[in-house]
C-alpha cells in the first residue's frame, strides 16, 4: 500500500473524473493554505484514483477541487505534491500523451526531457521531485491542469488541427 494514506476515518475514495469541457479544468486552481483533515481526505482520495491501472497522473481539478495538488502512479510508485513549482526543465522529448479528462484521445506532446518540481507534502514538509521521460512529463502534464491548461493546447500545425477535429467530433458532436 505505499503511499496510499488514509482519512481519519480510514476511508478512501475513487473519485469520478471531470471530462473535457468542465470548466473546473480551465481554471487556475488557488495555491493550498490550510493543512488540514480536508487536505489530508483529498490527497488520500487523489492518491487512491491514480492508482487505478494505467494511470500516470492526476490534478486535483480533475476531481472537481479547484486546489493546487496532484498525484501520480509511476511504476506502482504513487505520491503526490502540494503547491507545486516547476524550478527546472531542460532537454526535449516528443511522446504520444493521452489524459483522464479526454479518454482516449492521444497525441505526440514535446516536453521538456528533464524536469525538477518543488513543493510539500500534505502536512506542509519540502519535497523535491525530479526526474527525466515520463516523470517529467508527468509533472509537466499536472502542473499544466493546475494552471487550467490542457495538454491539447500544447499542439501545434497539423497536430493541433486534428485534436480540435477529434474533440469537435466527441464533445460537441
Ligand atoms: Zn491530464
Amino acid at each position: 500500500m505505499a503511499g496510499v494514506t488514509l482519512r481519519q476515518d480510514g476511508t478512501v475514495a475513487q473519485r469520478p473524473i471531470r471530462l473535457f469541457g468542465d470548466p473546473v479544468l480551465r481554471t487556475r486552481c488557488d495555491a493550498v493554505v490550510a493543512f488540514d483533515r480536508a487536505l489530508v481526505s483529498l490527497v488520500a482520495d487523489l492518491e487512491e484514483t491514480v492508482s487505478a491501472p494505467g494511470r500516470a497522473g492526476l490534478a486535483a481539478n480533475q476531481i472537481g477541487v479547484s486546489r493546487r495538488v496532484f498525484a501520480y502512479n509511476l511504476d506502482g510508485w504513487v505520491g503526490h505534491l502540494v503547491n507545486p513549482v516547476i524550478e527546472a526543465a531542460e532537454g526535449e522529448q516528443e511522446e504520444d500523451e493521452g489524459c483522464l479528462s479526454l479518454p482516449g484521445l492521444w497525441y505526440a506532446v514535446r516536453r521538456a526531457q528533464y524536469a525538477r518540481v518543488g513543493g510539500v507534502d500534505r502536512r506542509g514538509r519540502p519535497v523535491v521531485v525530479e526526474g527525466e521521460g515520463l516523470l517529467a512529463r508527468c509533472i509537466q502534464h499536472e502542473v499544466d491542469h493546475l494552471n487550467g491548461r490542457l495538454f491539447v493546447d500544447r499542439l501545434s500545425g497539423s497536430a493541433r488541427k486534428q485534436a480540435m477535429r477529434d474533440l469537435r467530433e466527441r464533445y460537441i458532436g
